[in-house]
């Protein structure tokens, strides 16, 4: 320990390294519940490349292992932190460095808040478009780390399609550039594409080159309310079968309208079984809302409201937004499930969690990106309780298990991490994991980098 802090020290200013047992405790762990946790060593929060650089390079020399953090929102564990490791957290690299309106790019820091870069590339007509509910608080080192989605992954696609180019380091402190600023490229194998993703597995993500699009009109929401998640999921079906691309279209349960209700006073309609988002940023949203609104009725909805303007409709994003805090409050803890099923399997996802919640006598909410069938079946459970615990964690597993017999993926944007370990090997097989295992290996070879998570 000593000589770790020593040689930490001799490339860093003093403030940049945390040693109180007290406060490195607070760096443990991500928002996931019942995930192990270590002790880490040290926490440094670097303000430069060469300051990450020289932390790779003594965890290296003393075999240490290092855990990246941004701002540890993740729900699966990945940002936790091991025992005696190094929490690297790079919250304080948050400068954009770039935005360009004729490449169409931005250049930022890891630490940029999500919503940050939203907010500075829209002063200039431009859209970043990834928006996990979290983007108050989430950076876009840790989206890149989850590839995580969003509200408008269903008009927009998840992060990894925006970005275009990274600057690296890797385990042994040297710095690789992959990618591109460019519109186009096919220069070798994408690594890009294989550190979104990787959950800080492979290296650090010390710049990105990310892509943005001309700003969309502001969009306009519908809620429709249904009488079960059948027919929900069936007005889902109809609304892509037409041809529609929604800007967003979301999904809230009975169970996640009241709690929402309960927490922020919402006024959503709590006597529908399941209430649908829809959004629309075309020219003319009223005129796709009507369209929509008509599916919806088709498919049996009691209710079909479309918002007035711009303020109302962002009422009801909030109100989505605020789900799985909401959820949070239901009992003293929960387990958030992110099953990714193709649409069409939707209403069997829905319907087969309500069964597995009856099986352990558990309350299951579930909110759903509907339009990209990922569902978020959030376990709420008293921790105290033993018998409940043990329940809870197999009903999660169950959820999982039903996902992937419907042809699905057991996340859809929430990441590994330690959470789904096991439902990894599972998905990827035999072949698959022996491949990643051996990547993983090209990069780090002394499996310094955030030990113990996704295999
Ligand atoms: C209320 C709430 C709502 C949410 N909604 C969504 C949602 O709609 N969609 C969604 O996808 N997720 C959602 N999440 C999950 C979470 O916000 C995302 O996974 C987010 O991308 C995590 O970002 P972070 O900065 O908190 O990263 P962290 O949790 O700190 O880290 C995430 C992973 O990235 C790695 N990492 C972080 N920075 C770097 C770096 N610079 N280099 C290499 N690796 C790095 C970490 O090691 C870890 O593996 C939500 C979470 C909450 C609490």
């Amino acid at each position: 320990m000593d000589a770790l802090l020593e040689r930490l020290r001799a490339g860093l200013p003093a403030e940049a390294l945390i040693t109180d047992p007290d406060v490195t405790a607070s760096y443990a762990h991500d928002m996931a519940s019942f995930c192990d946790a270590g002790t880490p060593a040290v926490v440094v929060l670097p303000r430069s490349v060469e300051e990450v650089q020289h932390v790779m390079r003594t965890a290296t020399a003393l075999r240490v292992p290092v855990v990246p953090q941004g701002a540890r929102t993740g729900l699966s564990g990945a940002a936790n932190a091991s025992d005696g490791c190094i929490v690297l957290s790079l919250v304080k690299m948050d400068r954009i460095l770039e935005i360009s309106p004729v490449d169409r790019i931005a250049v930022v820091e890891p630490g940029v808040v999500n919503a940050t870069l939203s907010r500075a590339v829209g002063e200039l007509g431009l859209y970043y478009p990834p928006d996990p509910s979290s983007w108050e608080m989430c950076t876009i080192g840790g989206n890149i780390g989850t590839a995580s989605g969003g509200l408008c992954c269903v008009k927009y696609g998840v992060t990894a399609e925006y970005v275009l180019g990274l600057e690296v380091v890797l385990a042994d402190g040297r710095l690789l550039n992959t990618g591109r600023r460019t519109a186009k490229g096919v220069a070798g194998y994408d690594l890009t594409r294989l550190f979104v993703g990787s959950e800080g597995s492979l290296g650090i993500v010390v710049k990105a080159v990310l892509a943005l699009r001309p700003r969309p009109p502001r969009q306009l929401v519908l809620a429709a309310g249904f009488p079960s998640a059948a027919a929900a999921c069936d007005a889902v079906c109809r609304i892509m079968e037409r041809g529609h691309t929604p800007s967003l279209l979301e999904l809230m349960d009975r169970t996640t309208v009241r709690a929402v209700n309960a927490m922020a006073s919402m006024g959503l309609p709590e006597s529908t079984e399941a209430l649908l988002l829809c959004a629309f940023d075309t020219p003319d949203p009223a005129a796709d809302l009507a369209a929509v609104g008509e599916l919806c009725k088709a498919s049996g909805a009691t209710e079909v409201v479309p918002a007035d303007d711009v303020a109302e409709s962002e009422l009801l994003l909030q109100a989505r937004r605020s789900a799985l805090p909401a959820l949070e409050t239901v009992k003293s803890a929960t387990m958030i499930d992110d099953v990714c099923v193709p649409r069409s399997r939707l209403g069997a996802m829905i319907e087969g969690t309500a069964a597995i919640a009856e099986k352990f006598g558990l309350t299951i909410g579930v909110c759903a990106h509907a339009g990209d069938g990922n569902t978020h079946p959030v376990v709420c459970f008293d921790h105290t309780d033993p018998d409940e615990s043990r329940r809870a964690r197999a009903s999660f597993d169950e959820i999982m298990a039903l996902g992937l017999e419907l042809g699905g993926t057991i996340t859809g944007e929430h990441g590994v991490g330690v959470l789904k370990k096991e439902w990894l090997a599972r998905e990827l097989g035999e072949v698959g994991l022996e491949l990643q295992r051996g990547i993983k290996s090209a990069f780090d070879p002394l499996g310094l980098l955030n030990p113990g998570k996704l295999f």
